[in-house]
């Protein structure tokens, strides 16, 4: 592997403090692949001096925006140079096909150009005084010093959507990957300095959560922490972020509703609600795996979906024909067994699936066979939680009322789906599902200039888009008074 395979501080690659590694497997047969170095919270704090001087001193944030923008193109480009040796390492590090993996890269490649293309279009705005010869601006600056944390589902897809944002506005940064998934991120770390990125603007440490996550959540020389991840981490996050009230922008869980009306084209809601679930396992946040089927197509449409699954295709994400890779540990493995227990317990039926493959070609890999549970009720754990893996859950309705209802009854609001034939319909559902993005006739479908986040538990603030861009920027307004005078109140 020709990666530095070390952590970047300060502009150089380097060693963890305590001489600590952690070995990084292939979840398709647990090979080792990489040996990286294991940061802890010395490391972290090197970091965050190194972002805090970078940003002190100025130089980065005053740096015309035009040429940080210029940077943050250059690193879009040089994705794209080298998508193939991103995409392999992507799928090797997950476990994903790689030809998702280079859409993956592609959708990054869109992140950086996106922001590198804002980073010089907001120059401030006039706005009136309410006092005669005045002047009252407003202008967005840098927040400072920004500590991020990203997942393992979609490593670098996850990283470009904080690292662009950051760098375009004039902020330095310290991010940490989830620590079985550093591969990607270190590679764009070497991209970003052969774009000129400066040194101690753009820190990587490697490492746990409880460890480095919480020294960047806790120091009171970062300024913002943005999280990607699950529930009871970003609630930690937000306690420990209270200690100098950092800003916060999480970007947590879902258990996605989609909603099948009876007229819908059944063909193509049949396929797009396997395509929303079952991309990287089901290992989506916004995967649609909360299915809500009109009673009157119900049996139908679950033969239609058992019928596909059955046919899909697992194995490596090398090889050409693989529809579905591996779960990404052990531990996650053992997770959804358990979370499919539950459902079995509960009264669910699994319909196909439930199980470990008993292919032997599978056996090393941590693969769980796609399912789906019928039967549901909005009161069961596999309804309500979030399993993470290749699980379907389906309940029936029969109005729109209900439909809606069930859609919103949730902790989440990340994302939700409907399919119907009916457009009226389908906006007086969308303006009524609690959510932050409501599909119609579409689902799991990203862009970079779409706001990205969640109501509810789901998350606080928004990623991508122009909200995504003002998430790293503090407003300041300034007011000048061109003809001062007495005020003669004292
Ligand atoms: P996780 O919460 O276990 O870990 C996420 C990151 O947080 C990792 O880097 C981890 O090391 C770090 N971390 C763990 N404990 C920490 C602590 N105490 N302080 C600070 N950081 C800590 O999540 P995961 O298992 O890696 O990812 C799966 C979760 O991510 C799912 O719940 C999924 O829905 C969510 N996710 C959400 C989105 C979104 O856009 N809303 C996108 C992708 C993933």
């Amino acid at each position: 592997m020709n990666l530095k395979l070390q952590q970047y501080i300060n502009g150089k690659w380097v060693e963890a403090n305590s001489g600590n590694t952690r070995t990084i497997i292939n979840p398709f047969n647990q090979e080792v692949i990489a040996s990286v170095p294991e940061g802890d919270e010395s490391d972290a704090k090197a970091a965050i001096a190194a972002a805090r001087e970078a940003f002190d001193n100025g130089e980065w944030a005053s740096t015309p925006a035009t040429e940080r923008g210029a940077i943050v193109r250059k690193i879009a480009e040089f994705i794209e140079r080298d998508k193939e040796e991103l995409a392999h390492l992507e799928s090797l590090d997950t476990g994903k096909t790689v030809e998702e993996s280079r859409g993956d890269m592609d959708d990054i490649a869109g992140v950086f150009r996106y922001f590198a293309e804002l980073a010089d279009k907001d120059g401030g705005e006039l706005i009136d005084s309410p006092v005669p010869n005045s002047i009252s601006k407003v202008v967005r600056e840098p927040v400072g010093v920004c500590g991020q944390i990203t997942p393992w589902n979609y490593p670098l897809l996850q990283a470009s959507w904080k690292l662009a944002p950051a760098l375009a506005t004039g902020n330095t940064l310290i991010i940490k990957p989830s620590e079985i998934t550093p591969l990607t991120h270190i590679k764009v770390f070497e991209l970003m300095e052969e774009a000129g990125v400066p040194a101690g603007v753009a820190n990587l440490v490697l490492g746990a959560g409880d460890t480095i996550g919480a020294e960047l959540s806790s120091n009171t020389d970062v300024d913002l922490i943005s999280f990607t991840g699950g529930i009871v981490t970003g609630k930690k996050i937000m306690q420990a972020a209270s200690v100098n009230v950092k800003k916060l922008a999480l970007e947590l869980g879902g258990k996605n509703p989609n909603v099948i009306f009876a007229d819908a084209d059944f063909d193509i809601a049949v396929d797009q609600a396997l395509n929303g679930v079952f991309f990287h396992a089901g290992q989506i946040c916004s995967a649609g795996t909360r299915l809500i089927v009109e009673e009157s197509i119900h049996d139908e449409f679950v033969n239609a979906l058992v019928e596909r699954v059955k046919k899909f295709k697992l194995g490596s994400g090398f090889n050409e024909d693989t529809q579905m890779g591996p779960l990404i540990s052990a531990e996650h493995l053992a997770k959804v067994e358990k979370y499919v227990e539950a459902g079995v317990q509960e009264g669910a039926t699994v319909a196909v699936g439930g199980k470990r493959p008993e292919d032997p070609e599978l056996q090393k890999g941590f693969f769980y066979l796609p399912t789906i549970f019928t039967d549901c009720t909005t009161d069961m754990s596999v309804v309500q939680d979030e399993g993470f893996g290749p699980i379907i859950t389906v309940e029936k309705f029969r109005t729109e009322e209900e439909a809606v209802n069930l859609s919103n009854d949730s902790i989440y609001g990340l994302a939700g789906g409907v399919f119907t034939n009916d457009i009226a319909k389908a906006e007086r559902c969308a303006a009524k599902m609690r959510m932050g993005t409501v599909w119609i006739n579409e689902f799991n479908l990203y862009f970079p200039h779409a706001p990205w986040g969640g109501y509810k538990q789901s998350g606080i603030g928004r990623e991508l888009g122009k909200l995504g861009m003002e998430e790293y920027t503090e407003t300041k307004h300034i007011f000048q008074n061109l003809k001062p005078e007495t005020l003669n109140w004292f």
